[in-house]
């Protein structure tokens, strides 16, 4: 499964770590969320990741006050 991720747009409430710390990490370096092990392509941090991180990473998704994270498919 992929995950995508509209980075700019993070406001970093760090919501997204609490449900999914594997995956999900604040930088200090600008306040805002990292996709860990992501690649930028076309403007989306995206990542390809095992089928047993669905649940979390679908939470951080559907808590995400500004909707940036995405799961598929
Ligand atoms: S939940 Fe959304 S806005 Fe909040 S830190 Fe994570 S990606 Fe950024």
């Amino acid at each position: 499964m992929l995950i995508q991720f509209q980075r700019e747009k993070c406001i970093g409430c760090n919501y997204c770590v609490e449900v999914c710390p594997e995956r999900w990490q604040m930088s200090r370096r600008d306040g805002k969320s990292v996709l860990l092990g992501g690649k930028l392509k076309r403007n989306m941090v995206q990542v390809e990741v095992g089928e047993h991180e669905r649940d979390a990473n679908e939470k951080a998704a559907e808590i995400c006050p500004v909707k940036i994270i995405r799961v598929s498919p």
